[in-house]
């Protein structure tokens, strides 16, 4: 079994997530005791926060490429952010790697390519939904992709900062996020990207009429298929 590196704390609530399904993919695929070989570096994830908002990218990317580097120095056999927001900055932290970086983009666009999608819709941050690093990436697969209104933008972004990665998980913020999907829908999507890591674990499966492709599980399933060869 190869050694996955975890480059995580954005949220940790995600990165407790990412631990939970390498974990239990393994079991899944291997049985018994089995369990993932992986190591976790977790940032501080205020200090994250104030580059994105102020747009200091390039100084994120040299603080993530370090970090990439330490999980590689830990014996990492391949690297995954655990964060669709940060894959902004995926072209600094693989140009210092020696080993793969699993990209989060190619893994959803995959699977949402083999359930037959080609409309999908696009939840995440603000930099995700409205920036072209993501959305290019998917299109790059042959997807079409949509992102909500305005208004309802400013929701699914708030709602992530100020609630899901401070563990606050809601009905209220639950609703509004379906109501958001409803509208995706009616925009003509097949299905929707979840396209930040902690949105499943505000919406669930059977909240949407349509497919949901949530991301963290997603990038889990394509690091164990990758450890486990
Ligand atoms: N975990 C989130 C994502 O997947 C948002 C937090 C961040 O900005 O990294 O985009």
């Amino acid at each position: 079994m190869r050694r996955i590196g975890l480059l995580g704390g954005m949220s940790w609530e995600s990165s407790a997530e990412y631990y939970r399904l390498l974990n239990e993919l393994v079991r899944e695929r291997e049985g018994g005791l089995h369990s993932a070989d992986c190591v976790l570096l977790s940032v501080d994830f205020a200090e994250i926060e104030v580059l994105q908002s102020q747009g200091r990218w390039d100084e994120a990317g040299e603080l993530l490429a370090e970090a990439a580097l330490q999980l590689q120095a830990a014996g990492a056999q391949v690297v995954v952010l655990c964060t669709n927001t940060m894959h902004k900055v995926a072209d600094a932290i693989e140009s210092v790697l020696a080993v793969p970086f699993l990209h989060l983009a190619d893994a959803t666009a995959q699977a949402a390519v083999t359930a037959g999608l080609t409309k999908v819709g696009l939840l995440g941050t603000a930099f995700t939904m409205e920036q072209d690093f993501y959305r290019d990436r998917l299109a790059g697969h042959g997807l079409d992709v949509v992102v909500p209104n305005d208004d309802d933008r400013a929701l699914v972004h708030r709602v992530i900062y100020d609630e899901l990665c401070l563990g606050i998980v809601t009905d209220q913020s639950r609703q509004a996020y379906v109501e958001v999907i409803g509208r995706l829908v009616e925009a003509g999507c097949e299905g929707v990207i979840l396209g930040c890591t902690e949105i499943e674990l505000l919406v669930r499966p059977s909240d949407s009429p349509v497919p949901l492709l949530a991301t963290t599980r997603l990038h889990a399933e394509a690091a164990v298929a990758f450890a486990l060869g």
